[in-house]
């Protein structure tokens, strides 16, 4: 017994070793990595409903590391958060956005797309970044961008992120609060915050097939949204199942591995020449 738990702690040693280098390693590589443009943008669809037609794109940013290849933001993003590499990363992930979107809306039928960019809370509570950011959009770079903020955002100081999201707002930026249904706060709290777009997230989606007061739920929230002013975007849509229940309650855009996974600019510019439903 002795030696079996001697060999878990070994094991447990060893792994959490691991995890603790590859953490520095991330920690370490990341703004060489934005050199070295190792970290780059996909855009994943977001389409209108009923119609399906292409509304715009969310830029998703993706590392791919020369030992460790493709590492998840999900994984490197919270660590950028801890460190405060997010700030540079963020700025870099925004310029490349508003540029790409620049160069789409000039393209035939480009003209009213839109793109939106995650921002995480720590950007958006850095009172020198958010002026950094503000500076680089204006003369009309903001055009066709929205941004996605997450409720952590909210939750410390309403009057502060009001301000902060305002001034945004007075640059033409369209504001999304991600993830709703994922925490804490209620409707009747973004009723105060000068917010425009919901999305409802995938996690709320996928418990539409295991519980049926789901969509009554969903239909609720969607018609709140619309009563205070937002609308609504249905993320994470995989199944065809899944769409109708969200076109069904009035979602006004779906996203989703349905229509289509995270693309290449490539990919998505070629999507946009075809510009037909999808
Ligand atoms: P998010 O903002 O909620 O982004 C949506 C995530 O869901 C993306 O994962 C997307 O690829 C994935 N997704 C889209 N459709 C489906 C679907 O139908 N099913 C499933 N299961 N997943 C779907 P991704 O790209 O791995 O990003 C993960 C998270 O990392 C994002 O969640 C966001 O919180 C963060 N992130 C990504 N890019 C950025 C960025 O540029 N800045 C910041 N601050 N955070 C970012
Ligand atoms: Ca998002
Ligand atoms: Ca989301
Ligand atoms: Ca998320």
């Amino acid at each position: 017994a002795k030696e079996h738990g001697k060999g878990r702690t070994v094991l447990f040693d060893a792994s959490l070793r691991e995890a603790i280098l590859i953490r520095s390693r991330l920690e370490r590589d990341l703004n060489p990595a934005l050199e070295a443009g190792d970290i780059f943008l996909v855009y994943q669809p977001i389409l209108s409903l009923p119609d399906g037609r292409l509304a715009g794109f969310e830029a998703l940013v993706r590392w791919r590391h020369p030992d460790l290849g493709f590492v998840s933001p999900a994984q490197f993003i919270p660590i950028a958060e801890e460190t405060g590499q997010i700030l540079p990363l963020g700025r870099h992930v925004l310029e490349r956005a508003v540029d790409q979107l620049a160069g789409w809306r000039r393209l035939a039928g480009g003209d009213a797309l839109t793109v939106n960019v995650n921002l995480s809370a720590r950007q958006m509570l850095d009172e020198r970044h958010v002026d950094d950011m503000l500076a680089f959009l204006a003369d009309g770079r903001a055009e066709g961008l929205k941004i996605e903020v997450t409720e952590s955002m909210i939750v410390t100081d309403h009057d502060q992120a009001r301000a902060i999201l305002e001034r945004f707002h007075a640059l033409g930026v369209a504001l999304c609060m991600d993830d709703f249904g994922t925490g804490y706060s209620s409707l009747s709290q973004l009723s105060r915050l000068p917010f425009d777009v919901l999305k409802i997230d995938k996690s709320f989606i996928s418990a539409l097939g295991t519980d049926p007061r789901q969509e009554s739920l969903l239909r609720g929230i969607v018609e709140l949204a619309h009563r205070i002013g937002l609308e609504v975007v249905a993320e994470g849509i995989e199944t065809e199942a899944e769409r109708e229940v969200v076109t069904r309650v009035g979602c006004d855009y779906a996203q989703g591995y349905l229509f289509a996974r995270p693309l290449s600019v490539a990919d998505a510019e070629a999507l946009l020449s075809a510009a037909g439903p999808i």
